[in-house]
């Protein structure tokens, strides 16, 4: 079969722009120290849309919220849906709606955290817009990312998206609960991650019943803040 390979900066691309990743990394350091300054342990949340990253930080925070004071930062194009659930938690939630942009970026994050009270918060989970590329190219300053991806997403999803797995700290592999109807094998989507990235922890998740949450928390030491 024949096949044509893009090159290295031969796609027309913004984001391939160095400077603008330069800058981002910069803005993402500055941010980090802003929230170690603050005791924050902040999390970045991505996946692609529907792998279920809004259930699971919502699962997170019934788990943390009443030791923890925690804040979200919820990523989004243009709706506020996911802010709106998350609010159910009763956590304190800023929407970043980032138009035509399919990531956050560590300028906007900056912004968001201006709207926090950061001497008062433990934890930040910062989900990500639902997008499995370009987020990775973007650190935000979080200290840990967390890649989720669903069964329901298909066999291949993990493979075709090798980038993203190199720049986390922990896949969760979610809605394990349909793999059987979706003919999808936990085990496989956990043995393409370490094919990818040997030793990259994975925690299987079903958000409906709880499963494998308190697993992500020991993982992500969210039982370490300031105050324990
Ligand atoms: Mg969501
Ligand atoms: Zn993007």
């Amino acid at each position: 079969m024949k096949s044509i390979k893009a090159k290295e900066g031969e796609i027309f691309d913004i984001e391939l722009d160095e400077d603008l990743l330069k800058r981002n990394e910069e803005l993402a350091r500055k941010n980090r120290d802003l929230l170690d300054k603050n005791k924050i342990t902040a999390v970045d949340v991505m996946g692609s849309i529907g792998s279920g990253k809004t259930s699971l930080i919502k699962n997170l925070l019934f788990r943390l919220r009443t030791k923890y004071r925690i804040g979200v930062i919820a990523g989004d194009l243009t709706t506020t849906i996911d802010a709106e659930r998350i609010k159910e938690e009763e956590v304190e939630v800023i929407q970043v709606n980032t138009g035509k942009e399919c990531h956050l970026d560590a300028n906007l994050i900056r912004r968001a955290l201006k709207e926090f009270d950061l001497g008062n918060l433990d934890f930040l989970f910062i989900e990500n817009v639902g997008n499995l590329i370009c987020p990775a190219e973007f650190p935000l300053g979080s200290h840990k990312r967390m890649v989720v991806v669903s069964v329901s997403e298909g066999p291949w999803m993990v493979t075709k998206h090798p980038y993203i797995f190199s720049e986390a700290d922990l896949v969760v592999i979610n809605k394990i609960d349909l793999a059987q109807a979706m003919g999808v094998s936990v085990k496989s989507i956990g043995e393409d991650v370490h094919r990818i990235r040997p030793g990259l922890k994975t925690v299987p998740t079903n958000c409906l019943t709880g499963e494998g949450i308190e697993e992500i928390i020991k993982v992500l030491f969210l039982e370490s803040p300031k105050n324990a």
